[in-house]
């Protein structure tokens, strides 16, 4: 049914364009009596461009359906205010594609900007230096007392700490957590990461939260992935 309208309707536009061209062909070649004056180009352009404000009961648009120098200008008329349209059609299309394209590129810019929750506050870079911590070495943690010249500090703030580590530590992923004892349980803040650097000094960076933490005596400590023993280092949070 509806292809058969579509086809009717095709039909029909067709029917219409045939009668124009009839016409048209009538008009120019001069087999018509136009009734008064040619209105003049301005009015002309007004046709051409279906001004709303020219009424088709106007008899000036009757002389121009009749005329054929007027409607040989109301044909050109209408082709340039055609083209002129298609052109504006297609730059404000252009136009379109390019807002669509800066859009999606500023959202994607956008979108790769997020910060990440721990990213809103830039982390205050620390370094740790537990390079001369070399003696508790392969002793479990919770049998040595720490000496206090491994006590180190952190702010109650996001730190990035470097944690430089004791001498000939093994390469390999790191367990770091802050601690209120000497047990892994409950940690203020923890985090992984891979120890780079290779000869005989390791070095670990981890982000660490602490804006939660209170002031005090806490626990730094550092795990080896292959190693179940813990090592603990005394920490000042200020
Ligand atoms: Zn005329």
């Amino acid at each position: 049914m509806l292809m058969k309208l579509r086809w009717f309707s095709r039909a029909e536009d067709r029917l219409d364009a045939w009668i124009t061209r009839q016409h048209q062909e009538h008009v120019l070649d001069g087999r018509t009596a136009p009734v008064g004056p040619c209105p003049g180009e301005a009015f002309l352009e007004g046709v051409a461009r279906q001004s709303k404000q020219i009424a088709l009961s106007d008899p000036r648009v009757d002389h121009a359906a009749n005329c054929p120098d007027c409607m040989r200008m109301l044909l050109e008329l209408r082709s340039q205010h055609l083209s002129r349209r298609r052109r504006l059609v297609f730059t404000a299309a252009v136009g379109c594609c390019l807002l669509i394209v800066a859009a999606f590129a500023m959202v994607s810019w956008r979108g790769s900007n997020t910060p990440h929750p721990a990213d809103n506050m830039a982390a205050i870079p620390e370094t740790i230096d537990l390079s001369n911590a070399g003696t508790l070495r392969g002793l479990p943690s919770n049998s040595a007392e720490p000496s206090p010249l491994q006590s180190v500090s952190l702010p109650a703030a996001l730190v990035r700490v470097k944690i430089i580590l004791p001498r000939f530590s093994r390469p390999g992923q790191y367990a770091v957590a802050v601690t209120r004892d000497q047990t892994v349980n409950d940690p203020l803040a923890h985090g992984n990461a891979a120890a780079n650097g290779g000869g005989d000094q390791e070095e670990v960076f981890v982000d660490l939260d602490l804006r939660q933490s209170r002031p005090g005596a806490y626990f730094l400590s550092t795990t080896h992935e292959q190693d179940q023993a813990s090592y603990y280092y005394p920490l000042q949070i200020k």
